[in-house]
């Protein structure tokens, strides 16, 4: 038995070369339905192809990696597939920098990745890769819209939309974070203008109600999407202006406190401000008040804290409740965008509307006092927030606020000036970018007909790859005269095609369904090959796309079950979100210079090395803090194991194969090999604590090592230390699954580790000995105990204090103390 690759030396370079090239020359992870086992679907989100992967890449891919070759290993068929998220502006911005094509730039990059990956020895189904910049796929997404149009999902509207200067594009709700752009960090700029929506918010409803189905989910990510959804339910009402036939509607989630309204605040751009002031003598300065208002929302970037302001309009309005006629003002900080553009001012109960009425001395009149506490107008110096018993508000007065609020909606409803209404901040989705790198929406434009889809026998509309003379490679389509021109489906007159590309979280939406089918002609999906994958198992990646990419995947998961091409409700079954790579106390990135690029570490030490430091430093969901000696030690560990195998070649080839213990160190040995399988299922098992596992095959790996020098003369246990070899490469594999393949076959196994079944441990064998220990009374010797070796103190003092001997020996005498040397003896003190 030798093999070239096994000498005394471990030569990762030539094991790791020799066994990728037979992982794919056999196609060995091609995922094929097997009748009788059960599919296992996991993902990695998928990568942008930016040129290199990164720290985060690796850790991201050997977590699913293991997780993949454990579950074949229990003997699930698994599908594992890779592709890129492809389209995107990095890749323009550098075409531009770099005077290349963005197709040529982004191709050239998933050709560099890929053989990165390769190297990391990670067992992807490659006969599934999907670029979603490539035609075959992005065609199907422009059907998909087509049937999304058609259902009323797709539509356009000219509306206020978030947009980056430095971009030049236009940026979902769901990309602008704390008012500035997700990807250069620019303040964002609010700007009128027309766009393609997906009407997300059509599913507002189910998509917070299923939440409740994601057991799997961190907690922390249901959470940030049960926020971004953001529902609120409440009372609409109808406020009746004085001298009008007109009515100003309001949106509460506070009804409880509508008997301390005090004034109604609009926005400067609500349709009635027109007619309001008409005839109050105050239109010129209302008028100047709004448009300076509108012009400055459009200066000021999004969200930020900004100055109160208003200005009465000479109206009233009548709160039906009490009938009570309150000023309305036009206020700088309503959004017409949110709610009705209208809200009631509650100064005691809502602290912007208490910095309002301070600043133009409007009534304070609480309602709600919260429980052991006096509030009066003239002592409160902030808004009170919290729910509390009702006073001043007619028959509603000393009723808690919860009751309270039923009981006011129930009396607008009899009443006819209001009713229960639920709201959502969820917004509908934006996916209108006015750039050139991305799926074209398949729209024509007819100056006859008007918005015209095109025809699906017309699809794909294909992006252009060619620049016209005197543009650069880049040059957003509407710049492009041979793009532009159309002629009408309807009329076969000369139209305008549409200019604008999808969002590419439109193209991440929805390719985990096309990894079931990815090479389908016929349609988006193959519906019988994505009912039998789907939905994803386990699916792993950053917490970053909590909302964005997880909100969107969702959504189009039930609007493709909608359009009857999948059956399920939610895509992914269970979400592992890995934490960060750290390094030096921040996440590595190329501004800080901390980054260590995993190409040299591979050449350095073996994508193996790589591998185990990366899942042995940390558990997945924590950040991982970068270590040279993490790296050294997972080196030096895999070495050693290596030596000692190659050291005793002897003894596990001449090993029997049927097990017999014949003594001591054998048992305990035996005993050891069951409770780290044990061990290590359940750290797998239980929230791919993989560190934990690896520590424990560590340990299993140092008692067999240790015992050797004394046992490996007689060769009386070489069946056990065969079977200890045997275990820690079995269990090793997915983790390190070059180095295992190769100690595999070198230890003389005719299968290859891939083909073997996880290791299942024997709860008898795992259990420890027992031991006896002795009990003592005031230091005497008074009986003996058999227990097992790993008891716990308390239950062992337990045992002792119920021993008949003992308890004879105690009397009545009170006990003092109790003293337990582990192991030995246990001394009762009386
Ligand atoms: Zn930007
Ligand atoms: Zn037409």
């Amino acid at each position: 038995m030798s093999s070239k690759t096994t000498n005394d030396k471990y030569n990762f370079k030539l094991i790791e070369a020799k066994w990728q090239n037979h992982w794919l020359s056999r196609n060995i992870y091609s995922a094929v339905a097997e009748n009788g086992k059960e599919k296992y679907y996991v993902l990695e989100m998928f990568p942008y192809p930016s040129g290199r992967i990164h720290m985060g890449h690796v850790r991201n891919y050997s977590i699913g990696d293991v997780i993949a070759r454990y579950k074949r290993l229990r003997g699930y068929n698994v599908l594992h597939p890779m592709g890129w998220d492809a389209f995107g502006l990095p890749a323009e911005n550098a075409a531009l920098k770099n005077n290349t094509h963005p197709a040529k730039w982004t191709y050239d990059n998933i050709d560099y990745m890929r053989n990165q990956l390769r190297r990391l020895g990670l067992s992807y189904d490659w006969g599934r890769e999907i670029a979603t910049c490539n035609v075959k796929y992005y065609a199907w997404e422009q059907l998909l819209f087509l049937k999304m149009f058609e259902k009323g999902i797709a539509y356009r509207k000219a509306t206020t939309v978030n947009w980056c200067n430095s971009c030049r594009t236009v940026l979902a709700n769901e990309q602008v974070e704390d008012g500035v752009c997700w990807r250069c960090s620019e303040p964002v700029v609010p700007r009128k203008m027309h766009g393609w929506f997906l009407k997300i918010t059509d599913y507002a409803e189910e998509l917070l109600a299923d939440l409740e189905k994601l057991t799997g989910w961190p907690e922390k990510v249901l959470t940030m999407q049960r926020n971004w959804i953001g529902k609120s339910t409440g009372l609409a009402c109808n406020f009746k202006i004085v001298g009008m036939e007109e009515n100003i509607s309001i949106f509460t989630t506070r009804p409880d406190t509508v008997f301390g309204v005090t004034f109604l605040s609009i926005a400067p751009e609500h349709p009635l401000i027109d007619a309001l002031v008409a005839g109050t003598g105050r239109e010129n300065e209302v008028k100047e008040f709004a448009t300076r208002i509108i012009h400055e929302k459009q200066r000021h970037i999004l969200e930020v804290e900004i100055e109160k302001e208003g200005i009465f309009t000479g109206r009233y309005c009548i709160n039906p409740f009490n009938n009570k006629q309150i000023p309305i003002y036009v206020a700088n900080f309503v959004l017409m965008e949110y709610g009705t553009g209208a809200v009631m001012a509650v100064p005691a109960h809502d602290q912007r509307d208490f910095e309002f009425a301070k600043k133009y001395a409007l009534d304070i009149c609480p309602v709600v006092i919260p429980e052991g506490d006096m509030l009066t107008a003239e002592t409160m110096s902030e808004a009170s927030t919290v729910p509390g018993v009702l006073i001043n508000s007619g028959p509603f007065t000393s009723m808690p606020s919860g009751l309270a609020q039923k009981a006011i909606i129930d009396l607008a409803e009899e009443k006819g000036f209001g009713s229960a209404h639920v709201t959502y901040r969820l917004r509908d989705w934006g996916i209108s970018r006015q750039r050139y790198w991305g799926a074209p929406i398949p729209v024509i434009y007819c100056d006859t007909c008007g918005i015209q889809p095109v025809p699906p026998e017309h699809l794909p509309v294909i992006l252009p790859e060619d620049s016209e003379s005197g543009q650069n490679e880049c040059a957003p389509l509407e710049k492009r005269e041979s793009f532009l021109a159309a002629t009408c489906p309807s009329c076969g007159r000369a139209a305008r095609r549409e200019t604008d590309t999808m969002d590419t979280f439109v193209e991440s939406s929805w390719y985990f369904a096309r990894f079931t089918c990815p090479r389908y002609t016929e349609a988006p999906l193959e519906r019988a090959k994505a009912s039998q994958w789907l939905p994803v198992d386990q699916y792993i990646g950053g917490v970053e796309h909590a909302i964005l990419h997880l909100l969107y995947s969702r959504f189009f998961t039930k609007v493709l079950r909608d359009l009857g091409y999948l059956d399920i409700d939610e895509p992914f079954t269970n979400l592992l979100t890995q934490g960060m790579v750290i390094k030096d106390g921040a996440k590595m990135s190329k501004s800080k210079g901390n980054v260590v690029d995993p190409n040299d570490l591979i050449n350095a030490y073996g994508a193996d090395t790589v591998r185990l430091f990366s899942l042995f430093a940390a558990p997945p969901e924590k950040d991982l803090e970068w270590s040279s000696q993490g790296v050294e030690g997972a080196y030096r560990f895999l070495n050693r194991v290596y030596r000692y195998i190659v050291n005793n070649k002897e003894i596990i080839l001449a090993a029997k194969e049927v097990l017999v213990i014949s003594s001591d160190t054998g048992r305990m040995l035996h005993r050891k090999i069951h409770q780290t399988i044990r061990k290590v299922t359940q750290n797998i098992e239980n929230n791919f604590h993989f560190n934990t596992a690896i520590s424990s095959i560590m340990e299993l790996f140092n008692i067999l090592s240790s015992l050797n020098e004394k046992e490996q003369n007689t060769n009386t246990e070489a069946a056990v230390i065969r079977q200890a070899i045997n275990t820690i490469v079995v269990l090793l594999s997915p983790m390190v699954p070059h180095f295992c393949a190769e100690m595999w076959e070198y230890c003389g196994n005719s299968r290859s580790v891939e083909q073997e079944r996880w290791p299942s441990f024997d709860e008898e064998a795992a259990k420890e000995d027992m031991l006896t220990i002795v009990i003592q009374v005031n230091g005497k010797v008074r009986s003996r105990l058999l227990v097992p070796t790993d008891i716990q103190d308390e239950i062992l003092i337990d045992q002792s204090l119920t021993d008949e001997n003992i308890v004879k020996h105690i009397g009545s005498k009170p006990i003092r103390k109790t003293i337990v040397v582990k192991k030995k003896l246990v001394n009762i003190v009386v």
